[in-house]
């Protein structure tokens, strides 16, 4: 065995904690090594060549390389090590800066844990056989899940790039929170004419098939190949019959909109059927079984239908529908839930009426919203004063660490659009004011000149003045003036944060994805793959990956886009090849396995024999340690290669007397 060590330094992120010369000295003398480098760079373009060039010079047989975690440069590596003719699996990767360098301070103690870590690499890198990477083919078509406006432009950039797209929408229409709001921050460009074109494109365009009031039910394959089953729930309206007329709801029996209206948020009403807004697309209505009579007791006088006799699009008997289709890559774009300001008693929202939150405010504040742009209190006076609250939900101990990211910007805008539109004194208390966009800081030095009060310290209380006419006040202790102040004002605006959707994790589990610590899905690296997935082939867009404005959203969902389109352009996927497999022999068919694959991987040949699905097999490993005979194994993970590396481990560390070191000195 001729086996290359290679010690990056990581710049002084390895080198500064390890003593590097000592651990190339010492990986030197091993037995079966041949030569030990180290490098400042290892993964830089010399450090690469450095390696190809030895394999060549040296005829090294095996690759050990001590640097950074195998998920960011395991490739680089062993792609290396192939340019060089050698197998790319037999190299093999320590881990010395997460596992060593960046977790201990001790300096000797560490070097000697990096001895133990690369000698049981050199003693498992010999048992390394070589593997053939295989290639399947991609299904062109592309999945993307939530249409606000990052499923709407990842839907509309794929669509026009020739792709076929499934749109799968929970909510009777796209548009999303962007659909809710007047204006945007910090152009206060109108909302509706930026996102309507947009919408309207997508039904429009031919590559996109469009599924509202739908949900995924289950998603089955792997990369290029996903399989996935969409319930399409009844709107008891046909859709392709549906023109929009909306004569059903004004011919409903119910003389007057009873029920609360979600989009509006509960400040309106709307009738059992409805169309969610004005510009919704589809433009087909709706009928919500909950509330409609005919549902209820079957004896409505279904005036609804009768106008429509001619169309006849009303079916009260429709079933929901169950649609397969099969797709190359997957793009989340599920959003976020606002935070419910019930939350945070003390606030009083729920409690006084006059306590609102960013999002209700944002409806208020929009002409086809439920007061026609006015804001008002809800005895319909103008108010003369109001508080915006900022970082409710966020930057909280006790509620969300994290900040929302976006509400210093929408408090702004909306304390600009409150003062246009009634003139009332606006104070926001607020922590800091986080304004780092493009044209943000701006927008803040404008509003603070329309004289929007700014008061620095986080509210504390929220309770009434007591006269009995609805007015509150809000305390806070102004860290600028050193003072409590009590500020009376006639309306509260809670702005709420940004939190992941109430299923996410049931959404996780449904894509076999990842969620981080706060609760939103995780990218597969935050700074080199943050639209990417720990699962290959399913790609995250907007704030169903952290909180985010719209300018982020955009820009992410064309990245996923980006990388959904390149996975199906190249028409094949590589995969790797540290699979499980059977020992057909050795297998006594127990089936033991066989329930606890979470890939669905494994078969049974004619109920005897295990058989895995080396397409489908992710090698996460959990059948080859239930098998009860052993005969389940996997690639990269034998046995021998494993025994040798724990064996490798408590070995003594005085295994001198090894052949040659050569020093890095480039
Ligand atoms: C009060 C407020 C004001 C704001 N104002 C501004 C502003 O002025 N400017 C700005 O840049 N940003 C603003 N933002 C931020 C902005 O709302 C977001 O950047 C944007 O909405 C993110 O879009 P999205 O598509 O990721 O998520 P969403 O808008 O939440 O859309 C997600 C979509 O996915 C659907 N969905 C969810 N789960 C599923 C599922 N399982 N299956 C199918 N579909 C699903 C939802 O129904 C929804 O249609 C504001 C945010 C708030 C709360």
């Amino acid at each position: 065995m001729r086996t290359g060590v290679y010690v990056c330094h990581c710049g002084t992120n390895i080198a500064g904690t390890i003593d590097v010369h000592a651990l190339i000295g010492y990986a030197g003398s091993l037995p079966g090594v041949a030569l030990a480098r180290e490098y400042k760079y290892m993964c830089s373009d010399p450090g690469q060549e450095l390696i190809r060039q030895d394999i060549c010079d040296y005829k090294l047989d095996r690759v050990v390389v001590a640097a950074c975690s195998p998920h960011l440069h395991e490739k680089t590596f062993r792609q290396a090590v192939e340019q060089a003719g050698l197998n790319p699996f037999y190299c093999h990767m320590v881990n010395l800066r997460e596992h060593d360098s960046w977790v201990h301070a001790d300096k000797p103690a560490a070097t000697e844990k990096a001895m133990d870590l690369v000698r049981a690499a050199v003693r498992r890198v010999k048992w390394h056989v070589p593997l053939e990477r295989r290639q399947v083919p991609v299904h062109a078509e592309v999945l993307v899940v939530g249409g606000g406006i990052a499923g709407i432009d990842a839907a509309l950039t794929l669509a026009n790039a020739g792709k076929h797209v499934y749109l799968v929408e929970r909510e009777p229409t796209i548009g999303g929170h962007m659909a809710q709001f007047d204006k945007t921050f910090p152009t206060l460009d109108c909302a509706a004419c930026i996102l309507t074109p947009k919408m309207t494109a997508v039904k429009a365009h031919r590559n996109i098939t469009l599924w509202t009031y739908s949900e995924v039910r289950q998603v089955e394959g792997y990369v290029g190949n996903y399989s996935v089953t969409v319930r399409r729930k009844p709107r008891y309206v046909i859709e392709k019959l549906c023109v929009g007329c909306l004569e059903c709801i004004q011919a409903c029996v119910y003389k007057q909109a009873k029920v609360p209206d979600p989009f509006n948020l509960g400040l309106s009403k709307r009738k059992p059927v409805y169309i969610p807004f004005p510009q919704a697309v589809p433009q087909v209505v709706a009928i919500d079984p909950e509330t409609c009579i005919e549902f209820k007791s079957g004896k409505c006088k279904k005036t609804c239908v009768e106008v429509c006799a001619e169309r006849n699009a009303i079916d009260f008997k429709q079933q929901a529908e169950i649609q397969t289709i099969q797709v190359g890559a997957i793009i989340l774009a599920t959003g976020f839930d606002v935070f419910d300001g019930a939350r945070i008693p003390y606030y009083g929202y729920g409690l006084y009426p006059n306590v609102y939150t960013a999002l209700e405010i944002e409806r208020l504040v929009n002409a086809s919203g439920p007061t026609g742009g006015e804001v008002v209190l809800r005895d319909g006076r103008k108010p003369a004063s109001v508080g915006i609250v900022h970082c409710v939900g966020s930057r909280d101990l006790h509620t969300n660490r994290y900040c929302s990211r976006v509400c210093c910007m929408y408090s702004l805008k909306l304390a600009h659009l409150i003062k246009e539109k009634t003139g009332a004194d606006v104070y926001n208390f607020y922590i800091d004011i986080r304004a780092p966009g493009k044209a943000f800081e701006e927008f803040y030095n404008r509003v603070a000149e329309e004289g929007v009060v700014f008061v620095r310290g986080k509210a504390a209380d929220v309770y009434p003045a007591g006269n009995g006419d609805g007015r509150l006040i809000v305390q806070a202790e102004d860290t600028l003036l050193g003072m409590i102040r009590k500020i009376p004002v006639d309306m509260v605006v809670l702005a709420t944060g940004l939190e992941p959707r109430a299923d996410a994790n049931d959404v996780r589990r449904l894509f076999n994805i990842g969620c981080s610590g706060d609760g939103f899905f995780l990218e597969r690296h935050p700074k080199l793959a943050p639209v990417n997935t720990f699962a290959d082939g399913i790609f995250l867009a907007g704030c169903c990956q952290g909180p985010k404005d719209i300018p982020d959203t955009v820009a992410q969902s064309g990245a996923a886009a980006a990388q959904a389109l390149a996975l199906i352009d190249a028409g094949v996927v590589e995969l790797e090849p540290n699979t499980a497999h059977v020992l057909e022999d050795a297998c006594s068919g127990c089936k033991t396995c066989l329930p606890l694959c979470p890939y669905s991987a494994i078969s049974f040949v004619e109920e005897k024999k295990a058989r895995i699905n080396e397409v489908l097999c992710k090698g996460c490993g959990t059948c080859v340690a239930a098998c009860p005979s052993g005969s389940i194994r996997q690639n990269l993970f034998e046995d021998e290669e494993i025994f040798e590396e724990i064996d490798g481990l408590l070995a003594s560390a005085a295994v001198g007397g090894g052949p040659v070191r050569i020093q890095g000195d480039l």
